[in-house]
C-alpha cells in the first residue's frame, strides 16, 4: 500500500469525518512547492488556505523559530515578555491601530472583536440589547460567535439557536445595510475582500459609505482580514487600498505564516472604552513561541519587500487569469479579486471541485470558494515563471473535461 493510502486509512479511522479531504497526505514543503508521502510533488496555489504568505522556510523564518524554542516556549498572559512587546508594535504600526490582542485563531480574533463592540456599546448606555451588523455570505469563523455573524444558512442552520442581535446586510448594497441599522446597532463587521464567500472585494463607494455611517452614529467598524490582510491584496491592509480605516481589524491566517495566530487591534477610541482587565483571556493565545513567528513574518515581509512583490508580480496574475478566461469563455463567467487573492467565477455547469482535484493528479494544489470559484491565493514570493506553470495545467485540466 502507498504510504499516502496508509496515512489516509488511518486518520479516517480515528479523526473525526468533518472534512472532505483531498486524497494525498502532505509530507514536507519546500519555498511554493509541497511533496505528499509517497514523494510526488505540487506546486502550492492555496498556501495552506492563505496562511502561507512567505512559503515553505523562508529564509529567516525557521531560524526565529528555533532561537524561542530555546529560550522559552509558553508563558502566560501573566506576565510580559519580549516577543509580545515586538509583536503589539508591529501589529500597530502596520494597522495603523492602537492596542491588539493576540490570539490563537482567526475565529478567535472574531470573538474578540465582538465583545469589544458590545462592551464599547454597554459603556456607553448600560444597556444588553446592542446589536451586529454583518454581511451575507460573508465567512468569520466557526465557533458560535463567529458563526453568528456569518452569512451562510448551510454554515448556520444545524447549531441554532446562535448568539442573538445579529442581522444581515447584502454586501455591497448600502441600501441594505441603512435599512439594518438602528439605535442598537454596536458593530457593522465585514470582511474587505470577501473570501470564501468567492472573493468578492468592496466596492469602493460602499465602504466608504459604512464608514461613515459608522462615524455618523458610534458604530465600530469591524473589518476582517484574516484572509485578505497581510500584504495579499498588494497592501499590508486591505483597507489601505480604500483609504478607509476601521475602528476594529481583526487578523490571523498569514499573521505568523503557519503558526496558530491571530488577532484584533483596536483604534485609541475603542481602545480607552471597551475591554478592561476581567474582561477577556486566553491561555495560550500570542504566546512567545508563536509571537517570535510574528515578529519574523514582519521583519521578513520588510526586508524582503513582499508587498512590492506583490504589487509588481499580482498584474500578471490578472492578466493570466483574464486570458484564461478568453480561452474558455464558456466555463468561466468572471474574475475577480486583487493582489494574490483572486477568484474564477465558473459557470453553474462546470465543477470547480473536479477542476480541484483534477488539477491535484497533475500536480497542482488549488481550491475553491462558494459560488462556483476557483480561488488563487498562493504563497505571496510566488513569480511569473510558477503562475504561467499553473495556468498550463489548468488549461490541460479543462480540456478534459470537456
Ligand atoms: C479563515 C477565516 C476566518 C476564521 O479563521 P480560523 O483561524 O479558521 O478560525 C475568519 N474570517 C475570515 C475572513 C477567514 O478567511
Amino acid at each position: 500500500m502507498s504510504k499516502n493510502q496508509e496515512i489516509i486509512d488511518k486518520t479516517e479511522k480515528y479523526a473525526l469525518h468533518v472534512y472532505n479531504r483531498f486524497p494525498i497526505a502532505v509530507d514536507h514543503g519546500e519555498g511554493v512547492r509541497v511533496w505528499d508521502a509517497d514523494g510526488k510533488e505540487y506546486l502550492d496555489f492555496m498556501a495552506g488556505i492563505a496562511v502561507y504568505a512567505l512559503g515553505y522556510h523562508f529564509p529567516g523564518y525557521d531560524e526565529a523559530l528555533i532561537d524561542q524554542t530555546k529560550k522559552i516556549l509558553h508563558t502566560s498572559n501573566l506576565y510580559y515578555h519580549q516577543p509580545l512587546a515586538d509583536a503589539a508594535e508591529n501589529v500597530c504600526k502596520a494597522t495603523g491601530m492602537d492596542k491588539v490582542f493576540f490570539t490563537n485563531s482567526g475565529a478567535e480574533a472574531i470573538e474578540g472583536a465582538l465583545k469589544t463592540a458590545r462592551k464599547y456599546a454597554y459603556l456607553k448606555d448600560g444597556k444588553n440589547d446592542h446589536e451586529i451588523i454583518a454581511m451575507k455570505d460573508s465567512f468569520h469563523g466557526r465557533s458560535v460567535g463567529a458563526l453568528s455573524v456569518t452569512g451562510n444558512a448551510h454554515y448556520q442552520d444545524p447549531f441554532k439557536p446562535l448568539m442573538g442581535g445579529v442581522r444581515f446586510a447584502e454586501y455591497n448594497h448600502i441600501d441594505s445595510v441603512k435599512e439594518q441599522v438602528n439605535d442598537r446597532t454596536c458593530a457593522i463587521i465585514m470582511e474587505t475582500i470577501q473570501g470564501e464567500g468567492g472573493i468578492f472585494p468592496a466596492d469602493p463607494a460602499f465602504i466608504k459609505e459604512v464608514r461613515k455611517i459608522c462615524d455618523e452614529k458610534d458604530i465600530l467598524l469591524i473589518l476582517d482580514e484574516i484572509q485578505c490582510g497581510m500584504g495579499r491584496s498588494g497592501s499590508l491592509f486591505a483597507y489601505d487600498l480604500y483609504g478607509v480605516k476601521p475602528d476594529v481589524v481583526t487578523m490571523a491566517k498569514a499573521l505568523g505564516c503557519g503558526v496558530p495566530v491571530g488577532a484584533f487591534a483596536v483604534n485609541e477610541k475603542v481602545a480607552k472604552n471597551s475591554l478592561v482587565p476581567g474582561d477577556h483571556g486566553t491561555t495560550y493565545g500570542g504566546n512567545p513561541f508563536v509571537l517570535a513567528a510574528v515578529n519574523a513574518v514582519f521583519d521578513l515581509f520588510e526586508k524582503n519587500d513582499i508587498v512590492g512583490h506583490v504589487q509588481k508580480t499580482a498584474p500578471y496574475l490578472t492578466k493570466s487569469l483574464e486570458d484564461f478566461k478568453a480561452r474558455h469563455p464558456e466555463a468561466v463567467k468572471a474574475r475577480r479579486g486583487v493582489g494574490f487573492i483572486q477568484g474564477l467565477a465558473f459557470d453553474e455547469s462546470v465543477p470547480v471541485g473536479q477542476i480541484c482535484t483534477k488539477a491535484l493528479d497533475k500536480g497542482l494544489l488549488i481550491i475553491s470558494a462558494s459560488h462556483n470559484t476557483l480561488r488563487f491565493v498562493p504563497p505571496l514570493i510566488i513569480t511569473e515563471k510558477e503562475i504561467d506553470e499553473a495556468m498550463g495545467i489548468l488549461d490541460e485540466v479543462l480540456e478534459e473535461l470537456g
